[in-house]
């Protein structure tokens, strides 16, 4: 709606608001929208939104879609934010809360995200979507593509929660199953995508998605009267969510809603795909591949991603920092919020309670801080993971 331009958030070189675009043109790195944040804050304020509809879509202002009646929408965001008592007073702690996006349509987070980039998709006019996914962003795309009317094409590896592959199917997408990782099935609609006509709507390729996902920074901010908490546990794939948050709390702070203080950001990844922690530990600027990367977190299953300078920098920024935790310890955990919250969480959710556990015998969190964390998924669509 005020989007000036689109910025390479590595060489800074800018592309036109109003055309398709997938990568900067120049070096092949991922773009970020800009907006017009003094027209935004004309009618977008913390008081304009009381009254406002349900959705994320509340924060329309700094959203892209241009003409409304291009928005694809199926009621995603403004998911609870749970203050959990008994949850925290097991582990000592007085100000834990759960933001529950396994409430979104779909049972995940990948709904803000997919909303947002199939709403800009029909407003440009593209015709055919094609997404590799690990599973949720599948689901998602599906979803919104049949909103839309647009035929769908989706890339997953074989060994994707079985829910993912249903739902696709069951939505009219057109899925294929391919043996490896996602970034195999990323490649392959790479190599496709210009004889067949799809855009490319792959994490942190596609420019809208960060865009949907960054609405969970405004939520938490508003749900939290605009008091950012300590620090915050995010589950990372591609990091979209890490990365749009980020970028919600510099155009909140540019709106004057809030101060410069920012929660510490805690990524938190599978030990058998960790890329970005290894990459925080050792220094590095990006991430190596992650050889024979294997976690029941399907979502957390990305052995490489594009945006992982922009990830490694923010958590840098933020004085926060990154934990691998081992699969038995997620589902471990899954059953902990099931049994003291009634929250039945994705693995990759619960992966996030696992790595409190640790950041509070490592002291890096203490134990009167307020912290959040993302349970980006719902557990019904990993029921394999439960069968023994
Ligand atoms: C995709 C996904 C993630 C990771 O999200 P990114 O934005 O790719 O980092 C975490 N949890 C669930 C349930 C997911 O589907
Ligand atoms: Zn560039």
């Amino acid at each position: 709606m005020n989007v000036t331009k689109l910025t390479c958030s590595s060489c800074g070189e800018t592309h036109p608001a109003g055309e398709i675009h997938n990568l900067c043109r120049v070096c092949g790195l991922p773009l970020l929208v800009e907006y017009d944040l003094e027209a935004a804050a004309q009618t977008l304020s913390p008081e304009s939104l009381r009254g406002r509809e349900a959705s994320m879509w509340r924060y329309r202002e700094v959203l892209p879609v241009e003409d409304p009646a291009n928005i694809v929408s199926l009621g995603e965001g403004m998911t609870p934010l749970l203050s959990v008592q008994r949850l925290g007073s097991a582990i000592g702690m007085k100000h834990l809360y759960i933001k529950d996006e396994g409430q979104n349509p779909t049972g995940s987070f990948k709904a803000r995200g997919m909303t947002a980039a199939v709403s800009m998709a029909k407003e440009l006019g593209v015709e055919k979507l094609a997404v590799p996914s690990a599973g949720n962003a599948a689901g998602a795309m599906a979803a919104y593509a049949a909103r839309a009317g647009l035929p769908a094409y989706i890339f997953m590896p074989k060994d994707t929660p079985i829910a993912n592959v249903i739902e696709c199917r069951e939505m009219g997408a057109r899925v294929t199953l391919m043996d490896g990782l996602i970034t195999d099935c990323g490649a392959e609609v790479g190599r496709r995508k210009e004889a067949e006509g799809w855009f490319d709507v792959s994490t942190l390729k596609e420019p809208y998605r960060i865009e949907g996902k960054k609405t969970l920074g405004y939520e938490l901010a508003e749900q939290l009267n605009w008091e950012l908490p300590d620090a915050l546990l995010y589950p990372t794939g591609g990091g979209t969510g890490l990365i749009g948050m980020w970028k919600a709390f510099d155009e909140m702070e540019r709106m004057g809603w809030i101060d410069s203080r920012r929660p510490r950001i805690y990524s938190v990844q599978a030990e058998g795909c960790a890329p970005i922690v290894r990459a925080f530990e050792s220094g590095a600027e990006k991430a190596e591949m992650f050889a024979n990367a294997h976690t029941k977190a399907s979502g957390l299953r990305v052995p490489k991603a594009i945006g992982d300078f922009i990830m490694l920098d923010a958590i840098r920024r933020s004085h926060g920092g990154a934990v691998a935790v081992s699969d038995e310890a997620m589902l471990a955990s899954v059953r902990e919020m099931g049994r003291c919250e009634g929250i039945f969480a994705a693995p990759e959710g619960a992966a996030c309670h696992a790595a409190l556990v640790q950041l509070l015998m490592d002291g890096k969190i203490e134990r009167d801080e307020r912290v959040v964390i993302f349970n980006t998924g719902c557990g019904l669509k990993y029921l394999e993971c439960f069968s023994d």
